[in-house]
């Protein structure tokens, strides 16, 4: 398949490096390139694949945002497998987009909770005009895979079968490097459930791990949902509903509610079991990030680089921006890579607030952080 855009390009951001007046050299690898929009395909591929080969019929997912829901349906489309998406009614109505683009790989949309499983039915009898949340949503997906013959419900980040897919962006990343003499000194993705960053640095990290580097690697998440920076290193589920297995990660708690975050892709309570270990181990740096100030570089780079980026992708531009304005304060001529994951295209009403000045920041206080942290599992270990 052609559009899989694989492998993703390399770009040296000489525009940006010039504007900054910086020494540093910045480099992203671009995963925006392929239709579906964001480096999610590159997991969406395989998982359909496999399930194809498992003599599956059918598969269900949810989706918040609409980027894992997108880049599976054109997945789906491509090995022939019938797919429903149960996306938050909220999302669906504001994001039609997303949507129609879904649909029109012949994926099923339904808004959630819906009246097509029990938990959606029991939700709506309580509730008739909830907007749905991902928690929802996730638990429809489930109870439907498990009550159809041959089905199964496919996750699109977090777990370790997904950052060994997304595994990609790094070992094309380490291939160009070797290839063109580059020596990165900082690697940068942004955080939701880790996949990119996880896929982005691994080959590097088993090299830093090795002795072989001394990489410094940034993870970068949004202030509204800090999970690293702020959450706490525990046993927890992986969805509202409390239906997954438990997975040692930081978290929020299942129950923590962000704040409508423009950065839908970044709004999870969790974190990669491997990502999290990583950074307890203290071989990765996190850093939490305002939207203001990502907007502010996202409509900066989009001017001078051309590529208008996703706003999740912007909160690892931030990063990779403030450690080159260090260097411009200290002369040194560090070479930073960072992930660019996906395209802006889909986020215009993002945009169109930040250009409007009816965007706002949002920091969660310590009672808010407590009330997620309640509903963490006593699981006493
Ligand atoms: C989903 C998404 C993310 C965050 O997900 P990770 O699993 O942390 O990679 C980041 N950027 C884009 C464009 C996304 O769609």
């Amino acid at each position: 398949m052609v559009t899989f855009g694989r492998p993703s390009p390399l770009v040296r951001a000489y525009c940006l490096e010039k504007q900054l007046e910086t020494p540093a050299e910045i480099y992203y690898k671009f995963e925006g390139t392929n239709t579906s929009g964001s480096h999610k395909l590159n997991s969406a591929a395989a998982q359909v694949y496999y399930a194809r080969k498992e003599g599956l019929t059918s598969l269900t997912t949810e989706t918040g945002a609409g980027q894992w829901g997108t880049a599976l349906a054109m997945a789906c489309a491509y090995y022939n497998i019938p797919l429903s998406v149960y996306m938050v009614k909220v999302s669906a109505e504001q994001k039609p987009y997303r949507k129609a683009v879904i649909e029109t790989y012949g994926g099923k949309v339904i808004p959630s909770p819906s009246n097509t499983t029990e938990v959606g039915r029991k939700i709506l009898a309580k509730n008739p005009d909830t907007g749905g949340s991902l928690g929802c949503a996730i638990s429809e997906a489930i109870e439907v895979a498990m009550k159809t013959d041959n089905c199964r419900y496919v996750l699109g980040s977090v777990l370790d079968h997904v950052l060994l897919h997304q595994s990609i962006i790094g070992e094309e990343t380490k291939t160009a490097c070797e290839k063109y003499g580059i020596k990165p000194d900082i690697i940068i993705g942004c955080a939701g459930g880790g996949s990119n960053l996880g896929g982005l640095i691994a080959p590097f990290m088993g090299d830093k791990i090795h002795g072989k580097n001394d990489i410094h690697f940034i993870a970068v998440e949004p202030a509204s949902c800090p999970s690293l920076t702020r959450g706490k290193y525990a046993f927890d589920f992986g969805d509202t509903g409390q239906t997954t297995p438990l997975m040692k990660m930081y978290t929020l708690g299942s129950g923590f509610m962000p704040s409508p975050n423009h950065a839908g892709g970044l709004r999870y309570h969790g974190m990669s079991p491997i990502v999290s270990k990583l950074y307890d181990d203290g071989y990765l740096e996190a850093r939490s990030v305002e939207q203001l100030k990502v907007f502010e570089v996202a409509t900066m780079f989009a001017r001078c680089e051309g590529t208008l980026p996703a706003p999740e992708s912007a909160h690892a531009l931030r990063v990779a921006i403030d450690e080159a304005l260090k260097c411009k304060e200290t002369g040194e001529k560090k070479t930073i890579v960072f992930g660019l994951t996906g395209t802006g295209y889909f986020d215009l009403s993002a945009y169109m607030s930040y250009n409007d000045g009816s965007m706002t920041d949002y920091i969660p206080t310590d009672e808010d952080l407590a009330k997620g942290f309640a509903t963490l599992p006593n699981v006493g270990l």
